[in-house]
């Protein structure tokens, strides 16, 4: 655990983890969820206003870690006006990129591109990921009422 983050890597999470993005309450939640790391004592809340199925706004308040609270910051900056469909994406790609996976991507990450220094700390993929998980969670349980609301009504 003795070798550093990378510097750029590093400037980056802490200007995220200093100046979080995404912590203004919005005036519609459309979908919501919390989720915690408890490895790391991390914890997150997540609401999104949606216009159709893209994402108009996003809020999210998270507690612990720079790498945590960097990451759910990033979240915020990147996903704001993406389509539910791109952010389940752009989730797939950060979870294979935090898995040492070189995917082929033709997604532009800018800033969450610093998430890669985090691979060389296995117990912080976890922490990295916390934002991602629980946002696709509510997108996941948003699709699955929704088919069951569908089937209901047949
Ligand atoms: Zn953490």
């Amino acid at each position: 655990m003795s070798e550093p983050l990378d510097d750029l890597y590093r400037d980056i999470l802490m200007e995220h983890f200093r100046y979080p993005r995404g912590r203004n309450k919005l005036e519609h939640v459309h979908l919501h969820n919390e989720g915690q790391n408890p490895v790391c004592g991390d914890e997150i809340e997540i609401a999104l206003e949606l216009e159709g199925e893209k994402v108009k706004d996003i809020y999210v308040s998270c507690m612990g870690c720079a790498i945590s609270v960097a990451s759910g910051s990033m979240l915020a900056e990147i996903i704001k006006g993406k389509s539910l469909e791109e952010v389940k994406k752009i989730a797939e790609v950060i979870k294979s990129m935090l898995k040492g996976k070189e995917s082929r991507n033709e997604l532009e990450l800018g800033d969450l591109e610093a998430l890669k220094g985090v691979r060389k700390f296995p117990v912080r993929i976890k922490c990295a990921l916390l934002s991602w998980t629980t946002l696709i969670d509510a997108i996941l349980a948003k699709e699955a009422s929704k088919k069951a609301q569908i089937s209901s009504s047949e």
